[in-house]
């Protein structure tokens, strides 16, 4: 269990962030598919970023980033449960090659058309309720930039991500500062102007944080490094790990929501139809019996009506 997500506390600060370092699960998530440097890259601050997001939400579902972009990338996904099961994928576009000095703003958001989702996912839904969603345009030069932005505007919460990634790593640093204590009269317990700088120097000690110092050291050591004068609180670690939640039932229901026609056109021309996973590479096949199963009427104990469910 080397992969760890570090949650941290800077009590007098009024600030809360977390280290998260990704090895195992990163390259698994990466053995599943082959994809350009720079893509890489880009998928790897994501992840990383989306376990510190998750890390520091307290809901019972999985945080989920997709970005659709217009250049070379058409989408990029991060999915991470509230139990720090992660997955990842990218889908690029055929027509437009990857370079590889392409920077994050060429790669989705080449004419300026590139949107990023962030859904927060409940596990048990009530009937009727639909997930969380924020979209936002893609406001940033960078993953981190992005995020910040997101954060300050449907947020309301300053927040500043460093992150970096490889093929053999994918870590992330994340500070935020939390609304100020207030006491029963309303007026903020804490000093605004003491937070206020407080803010800037834990800023400004992360600041000088290199990537390819963050890709070279353990975060242990990170921590270390940038807050030993500190008053800060770690609590204990969290282990993210690579987990794929597809299912054959689920590849069916999106069988089923294409629909019986096109699904019998795809059988027609293909003799049957496989699906592979895009996160873990898993095939699912459903010949024209798998299918005509799926679109059978569902045998109920109820009396026949001879109307289909
Ligand atoms: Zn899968």
């Amino acid at each position: 269990m080397s992969d760890k997500l570090q949650k941290i506390l800077f009590q007098n600060a009024n600030v809360r962030g977390g280290l998260v370092e990704l090895s195992d699960a990163w390259t698994e998530m990466l053995s599943h598919q082959a994809y350009p440097t720079p893509v890489i890259r880009l998928l790897g601050e994501m992840t990383a970023a989306v376990a510190l997001l998750s890390g520091s939400i307290k809901f019972n579902g999985s945080t989920v980033m997709q970005i659709h972009g217009d250049g070379p990338v058409r989408l990029l996904v991060v999915e991470c449960s509230n139990t720090m099961q992660i997955r990842a994928t990218a889908k690029l576009n055929d027509h437009i090659p990857v370079q590889e000095t392409d920077t994050f703003s060429r790669l989705v958001n080449a004419n300026g058309q590139g949107r990023c989702i962030i859904t927060l996912d409940p596990h048990e839904k009530i009937p009727g309720q639909r997930p969380y969603q924020g979209i936002v345009s893609l406001d940033g030069r960078t993953v981190a930039e992005v995020i910040e932005n997101y954060m300050k505007r449907s947020e309301q919460l300053d927040t500043r991500i460093w992150l970096a990634a490889d093929t053999a790593n994918a870590k992330g640093l994340m500070l935020q500062r939390m609304p100020a204590q207030l006491d029963e009269k309303g007026a903020a317990i804490t000093d605004s102007k003491d937070d206020e700088d407080h803010w800037h120097h834990l800023v400004a000690l992360a600041s000088t944080l290199t990537a390819n110092e963050m890709l070279a050291t353990d975060i242990e050591t990170l921590q270390h490094r940038l807050f030993w004068e500190e008053d800060m609180t770690a609590f204990d670690a969290l282990h993210p790990v690579f987990h794929c939640s597809c299912s054959r039932e689920k590849v069916g229901n999106m069988l089923k929501m294409l629909g019986h026609a096109e699904v019998n056109q795809a059988l027609k021309e293909q003799g049957a139809l496989t699906i592979n996973c895009d996160y873990c590479g898993k095939s699912y096949t459903f010949d024209s019996i798998d299918c005509n199963a799926l679109f059978s009427p569902t045998i109920t104990s109820d009396p026949p009506s001879g109307t289909r469910h």
